[in-house]
């Protein structure tokens, strides 16, 4: 059986990271992207020439009709998916829940939850044993925020991790005897152009000492983890959580 992984926010970051990683693995990986379609082409141009097979997809995880497009595209081109990884994620301008509006809020929503939720949904429709499938594995990219709440930066950010914990949990009860596991990995301080996006670049020099092994991590330390929850060696894992956050 074909391994055919689909990372959301494959074009950067973390999301850059697993995409490799899986490919070297043996995953036939599809690269979705937002709006960088340039940093897509060059994850896949990479995964290519080191012998990997690669697609990228554009959609915006955040609308039905582009996820639908994409994992039909995926299904065309690698066959269907048997491990997703729900990266892509946002944030927004550091600062207090007084200053946030109701629009910020909701796209970060949007993308964050409804964009797991609709990717989970057509991969697991895919992998179930129930339909034709032959199990899978998803994991969800959350964050340490979750339980630290991110106060006076990104309370938003926060609540919508820990929103995506919660439905780790829930989904890998509604899961577990169709043959797919559901986990999360929650990253702590990771270098990536996230928190420039933030407008606050400086964060990660900022608070290093706050993390007890008084350093960042690096997206290849998250990407680890993930391809491990993804594999067979995790094959009693679900609805669990690997914190990849230097002790924090
Ligand atoms: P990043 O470097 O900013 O990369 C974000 C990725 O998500 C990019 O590939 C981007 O695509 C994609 N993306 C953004 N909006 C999207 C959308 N609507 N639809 C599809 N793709 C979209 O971020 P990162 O630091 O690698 O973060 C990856 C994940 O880890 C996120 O869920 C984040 O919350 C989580 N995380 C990060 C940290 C950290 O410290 N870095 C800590 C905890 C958790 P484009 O290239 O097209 O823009």
């Amino acid at each position: 059986m074909d391994h055919v992984l689909v990372v959301t926010g494959g074009s950067r970051g973390i999301g850059a990271e697993v995409a490799q990683l899986g490919a070297a693995r043996g995953y036939k990986v599809c690269v979705n992207y937002a709006r960088n379609k340039k940093a897509a082409q060059a994850v896949v141009d990479s995964i290519r020439d080191a012998g990997g097979e690669a697609i990228m997809a554009h959609a915006d995880v955040a609308e039905e009709a582009d996820v639908k497009a994409m994992f039909r595209l995926v299904d065309q081109e690698l066959g269907p998916v048997t491990a997703l990884v729900n990266n892509a994620g946002i944030i927004d301008q550091s600062g207090k829940v007084a200053t946030m509006t109701a629009e910020r809020i909701n796209r970060i929503l949007a993308v964050n939850v409804t964009g797991s939720f609709i990717c989970a949904r057509e991969a697991a429709r895919r992998m179930s044993t129930e339909h034709e499938g032959e199990g899978g594995a998803i994991v969800n990219v959350s964050s340490a925020a979750a339980r630290l709440g991110s106060p006076n930066e990104f309370v938003d950010y926060a609540a919508s991790k820990g929103a995506m914990d919660t439905f780790t949990i829930g989904l890998a009860k509604e899961l577990a005897a169709e043959g797919i596991r559901v986990n999360a990995v929650r990253p702590g301080l990771i270098d990536t152009e996230i928190h420039a996006a933030a407008g606050d670049a400086e964060r990660v020099e900022r608070f290093r000492t706050a993390v007890p092994m008084q350093r960042v991590g690096t997206a290849l330390e998250v990407a680890e983890a993930v391809l491990w929850l993804l594999s067979d060696s995790a094959s009693y894992v679900t609805g669990s959580f690997v914190d990849v956050a230097g002790g924090r």
